[in-house]
């Protein structure tokens, strides 16, 4: 039927009626179309074109310059004008738009020169589009992308930190970013207290993380962090549990609380407020999801980096003695020697030996033996300064770590512990010796040791009680 009355009544474009009809499309579209000289002056605009550029009504436009009206920057200009002089048109050629009135515009511009028979360029054609907020959705969608991505990457990278200070550091900051807020801070239980407390903050003051504790139950993250549950107030003033008038320190209404659980265990909460988007203050149930989800991630983070660092503590830690062992010696002494290649100063190290200790143990027995090894780690950690490292070496030998004592300060040292082993009352007299080394670059933890080594069996050599260098 509409294919025969199309056949049958073939309409004459060049007649009047169908040229009114086309004035009045061109009038009612949202496109700008414009008509111009070879020098760019508008001949011709639609009230779209006006009002895309920034202009009440199509008469103000006519006569002004196209690439002056569009190119505010006159780099931009040239560009533009350089691209039509080399092709002849541009399409969908993107410029942002400072109108009149100050307000900015993204415009798409597509151009071309009208040719007449001969081929002469007669005069410039073409539409403008506004294209402001199809680029901000672009954005948006981007940065949502980014997030996305962000999320699905947060449990794959949060179980790299194996630190609990680094690692609640990354979440908060995550969090930030992911949820786009400006304070968030990330709080987790003190068992021993049934406290909550901040180790993680970002947007908060110092003063407010150090004096924040919340007891379990208590307000609303003690209540998210003993029902384990995750928590959005969209609005504070209409909470009628948590109803607060004065909240100067946030700038918006709406929050969200959510649990760190791992397994049925909470380990603390997530809290994030003033949500960074100004146009939408209040937090949603997607976000709430969002949060949730990177809470539980994080528990079972901050629960394994926990559970590392003990198990670190414990392999350093000899028990007979509560000092160091040999493993923290190791890495200590590393440690200091490479702060040294930044920073020069001295390092001093003190190899200290019992003296004839195997008869002590034949004539006390054992326990007493460990006795005597656990009141000369006494000794040891009550005569030296607090930045000086002791270890329990292996057996009864111990090993001193004396950052910023040249050999001479060394011995001074040691002279004085040997002081007071011999002045001390044991089961019978008690005497150590003692080798001192210092570090000289470039040798290495190896050699230090060996010095420190050498010179203990010297001070043996030449009849124990006594410290050698
Ligand atoms: P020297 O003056 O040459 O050092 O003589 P010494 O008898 O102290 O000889 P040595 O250092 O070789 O002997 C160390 C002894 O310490 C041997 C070992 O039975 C004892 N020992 C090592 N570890 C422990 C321990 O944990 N507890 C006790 N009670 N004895 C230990
Ligand atoms: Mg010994």
């Amino acid at each position: 039927m509409s294919a025969n009355f199309a056949r049958d009544k073939k309409i004459n474009l060049l007649n009047e009626d169908a040229l009114a009809m086309y004035r009045n499309l061109v009038e009612e579209v949202k496109v700008g179309i414009y008509i111009a000289d070879t020098e760019g002056n508008l001949l011709f605009v639609n009230e779209a074109f006006a009002h895309i550029l920034g202009f009440s009504s199509k008469e103000e436009v006519v006569g002004l310059n196209l690439a002056q009206q569009l190119y505010v920057d006159p780099e931009e200009r040239n560009v533009f004008l350089k691209a039509m002089e080399q092709t002849g048109h541009v399409k969908d050629y993107e410029v942002r738009n400072v109108r009149k009135d100050g307000s900015v515009a993204d415009v798409s511009v597509t151009s071309h020169f009208i040719i007449d028979d001969q081929g002469m360029i007669i005069g410039v054609e073409g539409i403008v589009q506004d294209v402001t907020e199809k680029k901000r959705l672009a954005n948006q969608l981007l940065l949502e992308k980014k997030k996305l991505e962000e999320l699905l990457n947060f449990d794959e990278s949060v179980n790299t930190i194996h630190r609990v200070d680094k690692l609640v550091d990354y979440i908060v900051a995550k969090v930030g970013a992911i949820l786009n807020v400006e304070k968030c801070s990330l709080m987790l239980l003190d068992e021993a207290n049934n406290e909550l407390c901040i180790k993680a903050a970002q947007g908060i003051a110092e003063n407010v993380i150090l004096d924040t504790r919340v007891k379990l139950g208590e307000g609303i993250c003690g209540k998210v962090a003993r029902e384990g549950k995750s928590f959005l107030v969209k609005n504070i003033e209409q909470e009628p549990d948590f109803h607060r008038q004065n909240r100067p320190a946030y700038r918006t209404n709406s929050f969200m609380s959510a649990a760190m659980k791992s397994k049925d265990r909470v380990m603390g909460v997530i809290n994030v407020t003033d949500k960074a988007n100004h146009q939408q203050e209040s937090f949603t149930p997607l976000d709430l999801k969002v949060l949730t989800v990177i809470a539980r991630q994080a528990a079972v983070a901050v629960e394994n980096a926990q559970l590392n660092q003990e198990l670190e503590f414990l392999a350093t830690k000899d028990p007979l003695t509560n000092l160091s062992n040999y493993r923290f010696f190791v890495q200590a002494l590393d440690d200091e020697i490479k702060r040294l290649t930044r920073l020069p100063g001295n390092l001093s190290i003190l190899m200290i030996d019992i003296d004839h200790f195997k008869s002590y143990n034949d004539t006390f027995g054992h326990l007493e033996g460990d006795q005597l090894l656990r009141d000369f780690a006494g000794i040891l950690t009550t005569n030296l300064r607090g930045i000086d490292k002791v270890c329990r070496y292996g057996g009864d030998e111990f090993v001193v770590l004396l950052p910023g004592a040249n050999v001479h300060e060394a011995k001074i040292v040691a002279e004085k512990l040997r002081r007071m082993v011999e002045l001390k009352e044991f089961k019978q007299p008690v005497t150590i010796s003692a080798g001192v080394a210092e570090f000289k670059s470039p040798i290495n933890r190896f050699e230090l040791t060996l010095r420190a080594d050498r010179a203990l069996y010297r001070a043996k050599q030449q009849g124990r009680n006594q410290v050698s260098e």
